[in-house]
């Protein structure tokens, strides 16, 4: 199975359908993974087999990696159309996230203001105060929900800190619809059990927690590349045009990505 790790603080730009021409800032260690869950279908792997054993970049190292990456794509009239925090796990948990974020913002403001910032998070930091703050600095934090039953968290996202859905879904609400939500549906089984969260028995209850959070969107996706364990199988296009004109019929904007 291949495992995707981003080399440095500062990479691509990659080109996404939602957001354009997107620079990625990688808050986490270069030679592993770090992250607060440990999702069966993460992209860079499981945490147990991508232990880092160097330290998460300094602020003034992301600032000085960005700015140069910036400058490099203002010479080359090739600015980018985002910048996104994503990376080998969770960016929240850098312990300077929010100054981070303000010198972004002030990179942004200098060298391409046109460009969003934008965040994929697992949401688990949350309750941190200052990570609240830096989230609410961002144009677009996608905030990661995959399903509201707190079995399927444990099993699929298997988060290593204390993890409450509901808690969670409360901080949602509090950024009063500016925040998008992304969910992971999948079919197939890990350990023998089913991962499908596809069906009314996950759909249902996770529609009722789209209507408390009122997002701005939602973005519905599924398995794009090799998985680190097998047996989990991606969710039809059907069903994801399925759910996501669910969402739309309760007059939320959402998308979806087989
Ligand atoms: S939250 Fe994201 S980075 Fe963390 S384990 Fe899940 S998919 Fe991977």
């Amino acid at each position: 199975m291949s495992t995707i790790l981003f080399p440095g603080p500062v990479f691509g730009p990659v080109k996404s359908r939602r957001l354009g021409k997107s620079l990625g800032v990688n808050l986490l260690p270069v030679d592993g993974k770090l992250c607060s869950f440990d999702c069966v279908y993460c992209e860079c792997g499981l945490n147990a087999a991508h232990r880092p054993r160097l330290s998460m970049p300094t602020r003034e190292e992301v600032r000085e990696a960005l700015e140069k990456r910036l400058a490099a794509m203002r010479d080359a009239d090739d600015l980018p159309d985002a910048i996104t925090y994503a990376g080998n796990g969770e960016p929240t948990s850098h312990p300077q996230f929010l100054d981070i974020v303000r010198d972004t913002r002030a990179l942004r403001d200098a060298y391409c203001p046109q460009a969003k910032i934008c965040l994929l998070t697992n949401a688990t930091h949350l309750n941190r105060e200052d990570v609240f703050e830096a989230v609410k600095l961002i144009d677009r934090p996608c905030l990661k929900l995959d399903a509201v039953d707190a079995v399927y968290v444990r099993f699929v996202n298997r988060p290593n800190t204390p993890y409450d859905v509901n808690d969670v879904i409360e901080r949602m609400k509090a950024f009063q619809g500016r925040c998008i939500i992304q969910t992971m549906f999948m079919q197939g089984e890990f350990e023998g059990q089913s991962v499908d969260n596809t069906t009314d028995d996950f759909v249902n209850p996770w529609l009722e927690a789209i209507v408390q959070i009122k997002p701005e969107g939602v973005d519905v996706y599924t398995i794009a590349r090799d998985t680190p364990v097998a047996g989990l199988k991606k969710a039809p296009d059907e069903k994801l045009a399925e759910i996501a004109s669910r969402v739309q019929a309760l007059g939320i904007s959402a998308h979806w990505f087989g």
